[in-house]
């Protein structure tokens, strides 16, 4: 059998999974540097999973989640970008474009606490070009009465004040907490029938490596629009049956599944 390592253990650029190897080798790298919980390993393999099901790219219902997502974030007040170590490990550029494109704070929010992390997640994050990043002083932290896991620690100059709060890889639990204080929810999350997906204002079905990128260059493209513009956008979509469609497109795409992941016994 072929040898698809090179000498330094790095995923040749010529295997068939490379990109999903490539993300897998970034989350172990993190959790070596603590920014990644051992939980947020298994986390990425459900999300692997759910992205298979759906061909590993962003389909059209993400796309116009995606719109929707930027705009709601255009038009809040006092928007924020939830970070946590999956995210941070894998996207890290991305985040920081994207706080910059949009002119949103990163909050680095955490449901496994270990000594270090934040520290490291700040690390990684200012390599990347981020200035300001809340959440960073424990002792200056709120609470969100809602939740009980660590996660209800708030930074009060951020989530705690912020209207519309997005949050890229998300646990049910916080999602529905934030809700019911009154704020809008952005989720990224490959499983669209997750609790969190559920309960978003605005779930973007895709993986976060793939829709940072996009919400990147949607930003841009949505920069000159008018208020109303923006809001016309935001009412001409609906959550509910985004979901829907997404599910309607992975039955569509396993029916194919059954001739087409064949074909590859034929090349
Ligand atoms: P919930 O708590 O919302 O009911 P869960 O308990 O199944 O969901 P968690 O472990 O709380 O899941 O959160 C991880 C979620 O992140 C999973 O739904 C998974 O599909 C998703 N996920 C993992 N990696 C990615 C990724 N790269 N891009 C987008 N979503 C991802
Ligand atoms: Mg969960």
């Amino acid at each position: 059998m072929k040898e698809k390592r090179n000498r330094n253990n790095s995923v040749p650029k010529d295997h068939p999974r490379y990109k999903s190897l490539k993300y897998r080798h970034k989350i172990i790298e993190g959790m070596k540097n603590l920014v990644v919980a051992e939980a947020g390993l298994i986390a990425h393999g459900r999300g692997e999973c759910f992205d298979y099901i759906f061909g590993e790219k962003t389909n059209e219902t993400a796309k116009k989640a995606i719109k929707a997502a930027v705009a709601q974030l255009m038009i809040s007040n006092k928007p924020i970008i939830s970070v946590n170590g999956n995210v941070a490990a894998l996207v890290p550029k991305e985040l920081v474009k994207l706080s910059k494109t949009l002119n949103i704070p990163l909050e680095i929010n955490l449901f496994y606490r270990k000594e270090g992390r934040i520290e490291a997640i700040k690390n990684l994050l200012e390599k990347s070009g981020a200035k300001e990043i809340l959440g960073l002083d424990q002792n200056k932290m709120v609470e969100i009465e809602e939740l009980s896991s660590n996660r209800r620690l708030v930074d009060p100059k951020g989530i705690k004040i912020a209207d519309t709060v997005f949050v890229p890889l998300e646990d049910g639990d916080r999602t529905e907490a934030l809700k019911k204080i009154g704020k809008k929810v952005i989720a990224v999350d490959l499983n669209p029938i997750s609790r969190t997906a559920i309960w978003a204002d605005i779930t973007i079905i895709d993986n976060i490596i793939r829709a940072l990128p996009e919400m990147i260059k949607i930003a841009k493209d949505l920069k000159n629009l008018k208020k109303e513009q923006l809001i016309t956008i935001l009412n001409n979509f609906n959550n509910k049956k985004n979901i829907i469609d997404t599910l309607d497109l992975i039955k569509e795409y396993i029916e194919a599944q059954k001739e087409n992941a064949f074909k590859i016994l034929k090349s």
